[in-house]
């Protein structure tokens, strides 16, 4: 069992280990080095005691102080590795901790996306102090450009809200399209904000949507992004919104999940693991691209001074709900160090280890890590056959 003498010096030499370069983590005697570091009796099995050792060494701020992590969350992420249940963490379950979740805590591969930092929601037809929460959105371009400038993002995305003329969401285009007798609001009375039901198709059967002044019109000076926001050289762009019948907040679906941008195989493709949004408007895309982020299973963070929104209550219920979805927030002068795998919260570390249970959600058919899981649980029922 760990002794205070040999815990500490097993804490220097792992925090060795894990600020060692990204090449180290790739081999896989840093993985043994690592396994046999916090197996404090050097039986082969790390124990639960073992692995709050650990978790205390990975979840650390920029200072080097350890984050406190509560026992239930300790428990939680254990039973994800511990995958016979048998009480131990064996070396063969320590390739999936090592590999899927210690690997990506120490060095992740972050992509930052500016969500619709566009003219219209600045100072045009949808400018945001207009909203009730009468925000100014020209305040995000200090943090953004900030973020910009300072942190080595492996990959930046801007979206787009690039509607065509005949958009459903504009109330300017109420009379283009048949009301459904469900609706509360009918064509002639409909006020902006209001939600409208029309009938379908392509939404079958009614398209329910919420009223907006027209707004970033393919091509006009308002669906521009604003010209202070840096762009980065390989910055990659992400239009939404462009069929004439589908509204689309987020920047990875449209709001029914009918047609889907390229975000989410250009995060793939870059084997990007965390995704920190900002942008306009908090409550409405920016939320709904967090939430989709989640879905996938990226460790997602929102930063909260490089957003702004339409409604306060909005806001507020936007922050809770990605909250409740393990998202985490943050300011934007703390984005440095987490991108950097200086600062590395547990939160995150839990939302990685929630999503590699065996029945961890992998909305939009997205699992990345769920097959490594089965691999090792298979193996170890094969061995079990052969021993009995
Ligand atoms: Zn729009």
């Amino acid at each position: 069992m760990t002794s205070a003498g040999s815990s500490a010096d097993t804490s220097v030499l792992v925090e060795g280990l894990l600020e060692i370069d990204a090449q180290f983590l790739q081999q896989t005697d840093s993985m043994e080095a690592c396994f046999k570091a916090f197996d404090a009796d050097r039986d082969g099995l790390m124990t639960p005691v073992d692995f709050a050792m650990l978790c205390r060494t990975l979840f650390r701020n920029q200072h080097g102080k350890a984050y406190t992590i509560e026992k239930k969350a300790l428990d939680d992420m254990f039973s994800v590795f511990d995958i016979n249940q048998d009480g131990y963490i064996d070396f063969q379950e320590f390739h999936l901790c090592w590999k899927h979740w210690i690997k990506p805590i120490v060095r992740p591969v972050s992509a930052l996306i500016v969500i619709d930092v566009q003219n219209d929601f600045i100072s045009g037809t949808l400018s945001l102090s207009n909203c009730p929460a009468q925000q100014n959105g020209i305040e995000v371009l200090k943090p953004i450009n900030t973020m910009l400038e300072t942190v080595p993002f492996e990959r930046v995305f801007y979206s787009l809200d690039w509607h065509p003329d005949d958009h459903v969401s504009f109330i300017e285009n109420v009379h283009l399209r048949k009301v459904h007798p469900s609706s509360k609001v009918s064509a002639s009375e409909a006020m902006v904000y209001d939600t409208i039901i029309y009938e379908g198709p392509p939404i079958n059967p009614v398209i329910v949507q919420k009223l907006w002044p027209r707004h970033c019109v393919q091509t006009s000076w308002g669906a521009e992004l604003h010209p202070d926001v840096r762009v980065i050289e390989n910055g990659v762009f992400i239009h939404k919104g462009t069929h004439p019948d589908i509204e689309s907040y987020s920047a990875f679906w449209d709001n029914n999940k009918i047609m889907q941008t390229k975000l989410f195989d250009a995060m793939k493709e870059n084997k990007i693991t965390d995704l920190y949004v900002c942008g306009l408007a908090y409550d409405v895309c920016v939320g709904a691209t967090a939430s989709h982020s989640l879905e996938y299973g990226f460790r997602t963070v929102l930063i909260e001074d490089a957003c702004r929104g339409v409604s306060m209550e909005d806001m507020g219920n936007t922050r809770q709900c990605l909250t409740d979805q393990l998202a985490l927030v943050v300011t934007s002068s703390e984005v440095l160090d987490m991108v950097q795998g200086r600062d590395r919260r547990p939160e995150l570390g839990y939302f990685r280890a929630m999503r590699l249970r065996p029945n961890g959600k992998s909305g939009g058919g997205c699992s990345p890590v769920a097959s490594p899981r089965d691999e090792i649980l298979q193996q170890q029922q094969q061995q079990q056959q052969h021993l009995s």
